[in-house]
């Protein structure tokens, strides 16, 4: 499953004239198997050791020319660092408040809120994002060990 997201990512980085660096095969390749929704500091932190001479901001330009492209997504929250989701289908995020984990998951997309949102600002929107809070199950499992 995992493999053939990252051959179809390959397949599209490849029609958008992108050269393929190893770098960049492992960005992606990092990008797609990691379901943490990673920072480029994260993403540097894991392939440090194999790219020595890779920076984070060589990370980052990766990074946003996915984006440009469409591959990834970029989660801002208004704090220091991005997050990156290279699932570009509609889902939602649960977001732990203690230690900042991502989870996916699934919901028949509200465009009923979109329509709705049409009609009462006269927005044509394009988008819309839900997140839920909370304590992950991790985090629950500390807080009772305690
Ligand atoms: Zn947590
Ligand atoms: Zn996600």
């Amino acid at each position: 499953m995992s493999d053939h997201r990252l051959s179809e990512a390959l397949e599209v980085l490849k029609g958008s004239g992108v050269r393929i660096t190893p770098q960049r095969h492992a960005v992606l390749d990092h990008l797609i198997h990691s379901m943490t929704h990673p920072t480029a500091d994260d993403i540097y932190k894991a392939l440090e050791s194999q790219f020595p001479n890779m920076s984070v901001a060589t990370v980052y330009n990766n990074l946003r020319l996915f984006k440009e492209i469409g591959l990834v997504r970029e989660l801002t929250y208004g704090d220091a660092s991005s997050r990156f989701d290279c699932n570009t289908t509609d889902h939602y995020h649960a977001i732990c408040n203690d230690c900042g984990k991502i989870v996916d998951f699934h919901y028949p997309t509200l465009s009923e809120v979109e329509s709705l949102a049409e009609q009462v600002t006269g927005f044509k929107v394009s988008h819309h994002r839900m997140e839920v809070y909370g304590s992950c199950e991790t985090c629950q499992l500390k807080k009772q060990a305690h």
